[in-house]
């Protein structure tokens, strides 16, 4: 039992829900309408609710390793990313979907790994991010570099889903690149424009 886990639900029963209940309750009479759909790492130092400070029913969620967003397929596989990416813009009708990479990704970096073997379902999983790969030293300028033209691949992915593309192409539904610099508290955006990540104006 992780015991502070459960400290830690008791503190927020006491001291958080309360200011949270009505919030709550019309979220649980009127359903959840999220603005957006949060493609995120799945590594416990990213928080998005923490960095944006949105609140409950702003965010919908998919994390996974490395923000990763698998092409629009028709086989039997269990597409549990596609699945979530689905029913946020066709059933919830999201108006944004942000996909959120960041620094110090383990994801990223393993894509530079010879494939391990024993971990299948990993090594398949990189292959989403593999073209995000540069050439040269791998030094740390280099693995930023890979974040982010991953999170441009994993954008881009998104228009093989042909009723989100439909979304996009009519302004329905904006795209949004963020990468999260773990140890500066701050987000550099993906300028489509000028092809490249600008720091967030504080
Ligand atoms: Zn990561």
């Amino acid at each position: 039992m992780p015991d502070h886990l459960i400290e830690g639900l008791r503190r927020f029963r006491r001291d958080v829900f309360p200011r949270y209940r009505e919030h709550y309750e019309k979220l649980v009479r009127e359903g959840q309408h999220p603005s957006t759909l949060f493609i995120g790492c799945a590594d416990s130092r990213v928080v998005p609710e923490l960095f944006t400070s949105a609140g409950p029913g702003e965010l919908f969620h998919v994390r996974n390793m490395g923000a990763f967003v698998p092409p629009f397929e028709s086989d039997i596989g269990y597409h549990g990313t596609s699945a979530a990416i689905e029913f946020a813009s066709i059933v919830l009708n999201v108006d944004s979907i942000v996909v959120c990479g960041h620094t110090h990704c383990g994801a990223i970096r393993a894509l530079y790994d010879p494939d391990a073997g024993r971990t299948p379902h990993i090594d398949r999983w990189l292959n989403l991010a593999r073209e995000a790969r540069v050439d040269g030293p791998l030094d740390e300028q280099a693995l930023r570099r890979t974040e982010q033209r991953s999170i441009a691949l994993q954008l881009q992915r998104l228009l093989t889903y042909p009723e989100l593309r439909e979304r996009v192409e009519n302004g329905t539904v904006s795209l949004h690149g963020w990468h999260y610099i773990i140890e500066e508290g701050t987000i550099d955006i993906l300028d489509v424009d000028r092809g490249e990540f600008v720091r967030m104006p504080m």
